[in-house]
């Protein structure tokens, strides 16, 4: 019975709903985080946000306390969600190494397939190298990197998550910086209620801020564990505008910065905020549900012995190919004589025996 893409995925990932939900291998992690929002979230509800309801009786104004904690939660749980279930720019794997990237070496006399490891391309009218990925068998774009948790090559890569228990690239990096700063005014938010809860308790029965602190000691539990965790998502927050203003990705940030290499992609900081949150989000490269095809793993393809220019961004992503070895062994063979100035002298003795000696049973007079 034919698979479907995601039950032969060579990733780590972790599929749900057919293929239509894809996490991290650490997507458990996800239970942590979710209950580090939501648990703070109904104490403040419980402890706090009841209390406040009564201090603003006229049109029930403080019901908005509550409305809007909720909201706001169910709000950052979405982003979550986006950032954690989506494909983050996963670069389809080849099958086989691109063969137009074999290079074909007649000094030696035994020609052996060279496969560069890396190639230069153009990025803003700079030439930007790139290298090509042993797992994936294809030259990253540029920004892209092989997520070692994950096992996928990642479209700007950002860094793997531990929290989200997903790559952050190409597809969610909005989502997950839009998750981060709004964790941060969720914080914020509980942050400056407790403290009005504990201003309200003491303007009512308690006169010093140890008498109204020792009633509500969930307001206090809450902003302690709202200002430690300002200075993660805050912190986070504050990180992530200045890589966004200077359009660098954390990964590009932390291996580059001793290098000093310049930044090839900044187009000034209007722009590069309108490149993370105005441009369409990429369509993903993968579909996950589709039927692999049982003809994509057993069709051989065509001898070829063109050595075209490499396409600059796109890898090469054509159907898989089978016996890639032997008929680049061909081409090679054929390609030599092809190249040779006397080409008119070689005659179909010569290319008749390189078609028999590479292919058993091959009948060399329809050549
Ligand atoms: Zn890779
Ligand atoms: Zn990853």
């Amino acid at each position: 019975m034919a698979k479907r893409v995601y039950e032969l995925w060579k990733g780590n990932n972790i599929f749900l709903c057919g293929g239509r939900l894809i996490f991290g291998p650490d997507a458990k992690s996800l239970f942590v985080t979710v209950s580090l929002i939501v648990v703070p979230v109904i104490i403040f509800c419980i402890f706090v946000a009841r209390h406040l309801i009564h201090h603003f009786p006229s049109y029930n104004a403080g019901y908005a306390v509550l409305v809007v904690a909720i909201a706001f939660t169910i709000y950052v749980l979405i982003l979550l969600f986006l950032t954690s279930a989506r494909d983050p720019g996963i670069v389809p794997r080849n099958s086989h190494p691109p063969e137009e990237e074999f290079s074909y070496d007649n000094s030696s006399h035994t020609p052996g397939l060279q496969f560069p490891r890396t190639k230069e391309v153009t990025v803003n009218g700079m030439q930007v190298k790139v290298k090509y990925c042993d797992t994936c068998m294809l030259y990253r774009p540029p920004r892209c990197s092989h997520c070692s948790i994950c096992n996928n090559c990642v479209e700007r890569f950002d860094h793997h998550c531990p929290w989200v228990g997903q790559c952050i690239g190409q597809r969610n990096y909005r989502f997950f910086f839009m998750f981060v700063s709004s964790s941060t005014l969720l914080c914020i938010y509980v942050f400056a209620m407790s403290a009005l809860h504990i201003k309200f308790l003491m303007d009512d029965d308690y006169p010093t801020v140890w008498k109204a602190m020792k009633h509500s000691p969930a307001a206090v539990a809450l902003m302690i564990y709202c200002f430690v965790s300002l200075w993660f998502v805050g912190g986070l927050t504050g990180f992530h505008l200045y890589l966004i203003s200077t359009n660098q990705t954390t990964y590009e940030n932390f291996r580059y910065r001793s290098d000093s290499r310049p930044n090839y992609y900044n187009q000034g900081c209007i722009n590069n905020f309108v490149e993370v949150f105005c441009t369409e989000v990429k369509p993903s490269r993968n579909n996950f549900k589709a039927f692999v095809k049982e003809e994509q793993q057993t069709r051989a393809p065509p001898v070829s012995f063109r050595q075209a220019p490499a396409e600059e961004d796109e890898p090469p992503c054509g159907p898989p190919r089978a016996k890639v070895e032997d008929d680049l062994e061909i081409g090679d063979d054929l390609l030599k004589i092809s190249r040779r100035r006397d080409f008119e002298e070689v005659g179909d003795e010569e290319l008749r025996s390189v078609i028999s000696e590479n292919v058993p049973g091959s009948n060399s007079d329809r050549v």
